[in-house]
């Protein structure tokens, strides 16, 4: 993450998921509600330049896709983009196949979008543990470098 990456003597490391409020519905309802990522990830944005606070944003691939621009200007403001998978679900509600075929999808449209390597991951609600371990060699297989999915 950011404090890693430049060092120094930061304290605190700020993570943002970028998601709408519908997303914990079936993706394929999602189509049907009205969107505020844009208008609420904007605000984050704003304060955050507000303050000159760097910050790692989780992004589902999903919203990338349909906001592409949204991307560009968290890219643009210097902050650090991961993936937040595709379609933002749980990790226990997925094979190990169907995990890296999501997976894959986000950091190709976020590559895509920020031309830059996507090193860091944060999962569904969080949702590796003893029993979803196994995604973490998933993970490293396929180039992140970092997780940020365990919460305790
Ligand atoms: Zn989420």
């Amino acid at each position: 993450m950011l404090s890693f990456r430049e060092g120094g003597d930061r304290k605190n490391i700020l993570t943002i998921d970028v998601e709408d409020w519908y997303m914990d519905t079936d993706i394929s309802t999602w189509d049907s509600y009205e969107d505020r990522v844009v208008q609420c990830t904007q605000k984050v944005l704003e304060i955050l330049d507000e303050t000159n606070t760097e910050a790692t944003f989780f992004v589902v691939g999903y919203v990338a896709e349909h906001f592409p621009e949204l991307i560009k200007d968290i890219k643009n403001k210097r902050h650090e983009i991961g993936t937040h998978g595709y379609s933002h679900t749980s990790i226990k509600m997925q094979t190990a196949s169907e995990f890296e075929k999501d997976l894959l999808k986000s950091i190709k449209i976020l590559e895509e979008i920020t031309k830059d390597k996507i090193k860091g991951h944060r999962a569904c609600e969080f949702s590796i543990g003893e029993e979803t371990s196994l995604t973490i060699d998933i993970l490293k297989k396929n180039g992140l470098k970092y997780d940020s999915s365990v919460f305790q």
